[in-house]
């Protein structure tokens, strides 16, 4: 259950110096704590290279811009992106979307328009959308959920007509951990002329994404839960699609020229990259991006399945636990305990050196298909092992007795 089969071996203790020994990190579906590497990257940036970008005629501000344009092209290479002129940085995955809300929809939908979300969707992959669908009159369908806990496809073929415009959804649920087949999605949307988004904050983690194989035309994630910093993330869009799309922000870098005549705007990307940008945190995102690389998706996605595998088979051997998702999740398991509210579980998990998350999980349209207010969930990442699972159902357990 070792990351063994890995490029480079992980080395926990020297790769991750926020996790002290005995202490279950078991949340980073929230936000990942961050290797060395990353650290590093940030630290030597602030440090003798930093400047400013895009415009400083000095040597220092012509090497920080290329090292933030290097960064966008290892995002670019990494998610299979044609061109680094696909990749807008964001702040993160919820800029992203509300970038697309605003700048596509709300400038290509009309009223009597239908936009498609499903049941799973993470709020910030639901309000952006009524936000605008409010605006302009657009209705908004939620695709249903399999028996297991997966966007039921099947359901998607029999729901979608011409009228949706957009589909939204998520690549890999950040409560269930169940994995869309992203490419059939596409195909089903693309089959009525809808224009498809993939949410892929849990998947760019924890599968290897392909943006040009999945065929989809919007695909946005967050840089915190890719082991780089917060307030970085990405947008990547089809580059007709871009270039078709008004600015998000007004201000500096994102203009061709500037008269109170008349003002032009930067091609893709600067057009969407108002303002000096987060600097520093492409650089880390670039540096998080190399450490995934260097153990391998493959062997992350391989070492989370025997994680989640492990803990579902040992809660499932507790009477009062109760699973969510599908046996096959990507490193995410949600559960809930009869008669305990998942706060008093995450209470006590946490006496015991358990971190993880109660609450709605910011998916209560979820929450209330569920029949639950709150789950309880244990996320895992490439820094937890077997002891990290032990220690959850020890936990879980002494939750157990104490509430009889
Ligand atoms: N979508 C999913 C599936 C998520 O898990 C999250 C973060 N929990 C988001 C969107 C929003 O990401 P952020 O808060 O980093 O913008």
């Amino acid at each position: 259950m070792s990351i063994l089969t890995a490029t480079r071996p992980l080395d926990r203790v020297a790769d991750f110096p926020a996790i002290p020994d005995g202490w279950a990190y078991l949340d980073t579906a929230a936000t990942a704590q961050k290797p060395q590497p990353v650290i590093d990257a940030i630290t030597r940036a602030y440090d003798t290279t930093y400047a400013t970008v895009h415009r400083g005629v000095y040597q220092r501000s012509a090497d920080m811009t290329l090292a933030y344009e290097a960064a966008r092209r290892t995002v670019a290479r990494f998610i299979g992106a044609g061109s680094e002129n696909e990749i807008v940085f964001v702040r993160g995955a919820t800029e992203a979307i509300n970038l697309v809300a605003q700048c596509w929809a709300g400038t290509q939908l009309k009223a009597g328009d239908r936009i498609l979300l499903s049941m799973l969707e993470h709020h910030s992959n639901i309000v952006p959308w009524q936000m605008v669908a409010e605006r302009i009159g657009v209705a908004i369908d939620v695709l249903p959920l399999t028996d297991d806990h997966r966007i039921d496809l099947d359901a998607m073929e029999r729901i979608i007509t011409p009228a949706h415009k957009l589909v939204a959804l998520a690549h890999v649920s950040n409560v269930l951990g169940s994995v869309l087949d992203a490419r059939r999605a596409t195909e089903i949307a693309h089959a009525v002329g809808a224009k498809i988004l993939i949410d892929g904050c849990q998947s760019v983690p924890r599968i290897a994404v392909d943006v040009a194989a999945i065929g989809c035309d919007f695909y946005v994630f967050s840089g915190h839960k890719l082991y780089g910093p917060t307030g970085i993330g990405v947008l990547w869009a089809r580059p007709d699609l871009l270039e078709a799309m008004p600015p998000y922000q007004g201000g500096g870098s994102m203009i061709d020229k500037v008269s109170f005549k008349r003002t032009t705007y930067a091609p893709p990307p600067g057009r969407f990259e108002a303002g000096t940008p987060h600097i520093v945190g492409a650089l880390g995102l670039a540096a998080g991006i190399n450490y995934v690389e260097s153990i391998g998706l493959g062997a992350i996605h391989a070492h989370e399945t025997a994680l989640v595998t492990a803990t579902r088979e040992a809660l499932s051997g507790i009477n009062s636990v109760r699973l969510y998702g599908p046996a096959d999740s990507a490193g995410i398991v949600s559960f809930t305990i009869e008669g305990v509210h998942p706060h008093d579980i995450g209470t006590i998990l946490d006496e015991e050196r358990v971190a993880i998350r109660a609450g709605h999980h910011c998916a209560q349209p979820l929450m209330e298909s569920l029949g639950v207010d709150a789950t309880a969930r244990a996320s895992f990442g490439v820094y937890n092992g077997p002891a990290d699972v032990e220690a959850l159902v020890r936990g879980i357990e002494r939750v157990t007795r104490i509430f009889g």
